[in-house]
């Protein structure tokens, strides 16, 4: 964020004849559109004093706003000094050196050399128009700092602090950038996109970025706002609407967290014990499990059933119901939950079987999964069709699982 330092100018303040209400209007200013300010320095109508003034400041600001001393006046010299110090000339403002044509030939008097040099600024600067006055302000623009000019009569002052400064430093004041990333799994990153296509067409601030990951899709959402806050809210806004439709597929906002801790830290606060009958995942849901810290205070231990003698010896699969329904099916699949859930005693359990390819199994193509939940309330299975190769499929299974468990 720019930094500012003002340097009021002018004896009449050191002396106690005037009090220096220019410099509190403007600070006021300065912090309402978000420019912050440190210092602030009085300084006498003195050259040496005043250029040694802008250096100190220039040690430790970024910019450096004088005010006072741009009148007619011998000791008005804050212009020149300041031209003197960065090594400009100064030059003529033609619409206010008009204006002091017009008020000359208006008192029919002539302008003396004086009077003219309201109407000069140091080359380069943007001009900064006096809507009640005739000294011209500025604002330079050097290597590291910026060098800003204003008159000393409150009336100038305050009118081109309003009008000419603060809407520039507006306009020129750092944005902030703030990024959120949204989490989903289950839907395909173009299916994802046309969702909320509404929502995120044409959107330039906040901007929505698809990613695909693991299988998940990700959005990155990126708001510009004049501070932190502002644009966390247009965020907020922005991913109630896309939660709106989004919901059954999100699990989590963040960078860097992942599906399988998310499950995890959602079962360790809800303080519910987790097992799982795997066939065509091979204990691939277990190991995830395993991947986070402290998932051993809700997951026991689990089985691996590929055989269907291993799904009736380990967790009580009847061999009736495989040959009834086969082993892709929700009767399999719900026996081998219960199953599981009963040999442990967990408050879950959750069974995977299915065709991981690349071969058919029992008529079923690749990809075809039954995942059964079991809870002391009951037990289900849902049937996927997951795409891709066998380890794909078999990965796809297990956030799956994991999403089942967060919906
Ligand atoms: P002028 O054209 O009137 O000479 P100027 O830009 O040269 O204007 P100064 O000569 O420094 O400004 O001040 C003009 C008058 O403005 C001062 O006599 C004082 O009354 C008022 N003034 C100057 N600086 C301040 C300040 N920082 N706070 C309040 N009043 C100020
Ligand atoms: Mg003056």
């Amino acid at each position: 964020n720019m930094d500012a330092e003002l340097i009021a100018v002018g004896t009449e303040m050191l002396l106690g004849e005037i009090v220096n209400t220019n410099a509190a209007y403007l600070a006021r200013g300065l912090s309402q559109v978000g420019v912050t300010s440190h210092y602030q320095q009085i300084v006498g109508d003195n050259p040496e004093r005043l250029d040694a003034a802008i250096t100190v400041a220039e040690q430790r600001s970024q910019m450096i706003i004088l005010m006072g001393g741009l009148g007619p006046t011998k000791d008005d010299l804050t212009k020149q000094v300041l031209a003197k110090h960065l090594g400009l000339q100064l030059v003529e403002d033609a619409a206010h050196r008009q204006k002091l044509d017009d008020l000359a030939k208006q008192r029919q008097k002539v302008m003396t050399p004086n009077n003219l040099a309201q109407a000069l600024y140091p080359e380069g600067a943007v001009t900064l128009t006096n809507h009640v006055g005739l000294a011209v302000g500025a604002i330079v623009s050097g290597e590291a700092h910026q060098y800003v000019l204003l008159p000393g009569p409150p009336r100038e002052f305050t009118v081109m602090v309003d009008r000419e400064l603060l809407p520039r430093l507006m306009q020129g004041e750092k944005q902030h950038l703030v990024s959120r990333t949204l989490r989903f799994f289950g839907l395909g990153e173009s299916a994802l996109v046309t969702a909320i296509g509404d929502i995120i067409d044409g959107q330039d601030n906040p901007t929505v970025a698809p990613y695909i990951k693991d299988y998940e899709v990700t959005l990155r959402l990126t708001a510009s706002a004049v501070s932190e806050a502002a644009a966390n809210t247009m965020l907020d806004q922005l991913q109630a609407r896309i939660l709106a439709v989004l919901a059954p597929y999100y699990y989590a906002t963040g960078a860097n967290v992942t599906l399988a801790q998310t499950v995890v830290q959602e079962l360790i606060a809800r303080k519910i014990s987790i097992t799982a009958a795997e066939s065509l995942t091979a204990g691939l849901f277990q190991a995830t499990l395993g991947s986070v810290a402290g998932v051993s205070a809700v997951f026991p231990g689990g089985f691996v059933t590929y055989a269907p003698t291993v799904k009736h010896q380990l967790v009580g699969v009847n061999a009736a119901t495989i040959a009834d329904y086969g082993v892709v099916s929700r009767e399999t699949a719900c026996a081998m939950a219960e199953g599981a859930r009963s040999a442990l005693g967990t408050e879950m359990a959750v069974s995977f079987t299915g065709v991981a390819g690349p071969d058919s199994l029992e008529g079923h193509p690749a990809g075809t999964v039954w995942i059964g939940l079991a809870t002391a309330t009951g037990v289900r299975a849902e049937e996927f069709h997951l795409g891709g190769h066998r380890n794909e499929v078999r990965i796809r299974c297990v956030k799956t699982a994991l999403m089942m468990l967060l919906h």
